[in-house]
């Protein structure tokens, strides 16, 4: 998934409520948000990461790829080997 599709819906896998998430909203503050290639960098080692769950949640952190991805302050979880790092 790519900056420019800035809305993601996705159904909860607990209640079955489709959540939509609007990149827009999430991030106010572009200087704080990667680049749309770095981005994709991320979201493509999380796609192929063993503790991806649903499609959607990092299991180390509970968050959704596509939220922790867009930040530059955000790293990778994934115990003893973070399959991606902080921008400094
Ligand atoms: S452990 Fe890292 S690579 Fe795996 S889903 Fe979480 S953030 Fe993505």
């Amino acid at each position: 998934m790519s900056k420019a599709a800035k809305t993601q819906v996705r159904e909860c896998k607990s209640c079955g409520i489709n959540v939509a998430v609007d990149l827009d909203e999430l991030v106010d503050d572009s200087a704080k948000s990667v680049s749309d290639e770095l981005y994709e960098e991320r979201l493509d080692l999380c796609m192929d990461c063993p503790s991806l769950m649903y499609g959607t949640t990092c299991q180390h952190s509970g968050e959704l790829v596509s939220y922790r991805a867009l930040y530059k302050e955000k790293a990778c979880p994934f115990p003893g080997e973070p399959r991606w790092l902080q921008q400094s």
